[in-house]
């Protein structure tokens, strides 16, 4: 298959008219799938009524069909078609932070397609913060299933060029909107029980949530993975680079003597640190990754590293530990996921 590209200039203005989304958007109303930009990473858009549009989807990135879509909406119109009822604290949290990056668990309508929600009972929905996005869903006139637009396990795509990379040949387009901004999937919530749970963090955060609505717990799964997670796409090897990633929990003497462990065992060895210490490592490769002291830096920036680490061809890649707070519970969060969870503490 020969996949289209678009450039569209992300500063998007909502009253005109752009032949590139339109052709886009009618790819999307032929039942195909097209990647395009979002506030948070690039998303692998199809139909979210249509049964055979949303498989292209798992085709195309080899996702297990266990591990349900998130619905990607431009108005409220289209809320009513995906979700039975909104109680009143998902209305709150809709009203403080859509468009944004938070994706809503709500009990969902038949017509949505099963692929969608894996068979559940529920759907995620967000609004996107991104005028591409909203401009190409509103052209289709369809609520859009999109998950991240990377092969299943990578890391998931901040640029056009990494959707290339990944899905070349294998989807109809590629909108290209230029860098995301966020960097980190959306915070996902769950708002179909009386006690609200958040399952994925994201630049969200539990302390902003709190700041709305009250009855809401943190499933410890989010975090550390447990046997039977909430979220089914949440047991699943994710955002991980070709070598072996071990975090870090220790002092930078402590990392140097990694280094030089693994360089005597003949290994090339790579470094995610930030820009306050790219120059007090000696290894192969390198990576500043944004800057600690503003932790929104280094999640814009971390799966281009990681996919940057693959380039090199790397054998072993240690990765500096970041404070558990703020946007700093997502970064981890994914840092553990990208280690298969193997932590080395000094
Ligand atoms: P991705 O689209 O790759 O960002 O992944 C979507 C995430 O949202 C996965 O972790 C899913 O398991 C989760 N998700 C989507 N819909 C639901 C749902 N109805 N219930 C629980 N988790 C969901
Ligand atoms: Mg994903």
């Amino acid at each position: 298959m020969e996949t289209k590209c678009w450039n569209v200039d992300n500063s998007v203005n909502k009253d005109k008219v752009y032949p590139q989304i339109v052709d886009a958007a009618k790819i999307l109303q032929l039942g195909q799938v097209v990647a395009f930009p979002t506030e948070t990473v690039y998303g692998l858009g199809a139909n979210a009524f249509s049964d055979e549009a949303v498989q292209l989807i798992f085709q195309a990135k080899g996702r297990p069909s266990d591990n349900p879509l998130i619905v990607h909406i431009a108005n409220n119109n289209q809320l009513a078609e995906l979700v039975e009822e909104i109680p009143e604290g998902a209305k709150k949290l809709m009203e403080a932070f859509w468009p944004g990056p938070l994706t809503i668990i709500l009990k969902s309508k038949k017509q949505v397609s099963k692929f969608v929600t894996a068979g559940l009972s529920t759907v995620g929905v967000r609004m996107p913060d991104h005028p591409v996005a909203l401009a190409l869903i509103e052209a289709s006139g369809l609520p859009i299933a999109a998950p991240s637009a990377n092969t299943s396990g990578k890391p998931s795509p901040t640029s056009a060029k990494h959707v290339f990379e990944d899905l070349n040949g294998r989807i109809a387009g590629i909108v290209d909107g230029g860098s995301t901004g966020v960097g980190l999937e959306s915070t996902v919530i769950d708002c179909s029980q009386e006690v609200f749970t958040i399952l994925r963090p994201g630049s969200i955060t539990p302390e902003m949530i709190k700041k709305v609505v009250s009855n809401i717990e943190v499933d410890p799964a989010t975090v550390k993975e447990t046997e039977a997670p909430k979220s089914p796409g949440m047991k699943y090897k994710h955002y991980a680079p070709d070598a072996q990633m071990h975090l870090v929990n220790g002092s930078m003497e402590f990392i140097h003597k990694l280094i030089h462990n693994a360089k005597s065992e003949g290994k090339k060895v790579g470094i995610l640190t930030t820009e306050e210490n790219i120059n007090q490592y000696k290894a192969d490769v390198v990576l500043a990754c944004g800057k600690r002291e503003d932790l929104t830096t280094v999640a814009a920036s971390l799966y281009d590293c990681i996919r940057q680490f693959n380039e090199e061809n790397v054998d072993i890649i240690f990765c500096e530990s970041f404070p558990y707070e703020g946007i700093g519970i997502a970064i981890m969060n994914r840092l553990w996921k990208a280690c298969g969870h193997s932590i080395i503490t000094e």
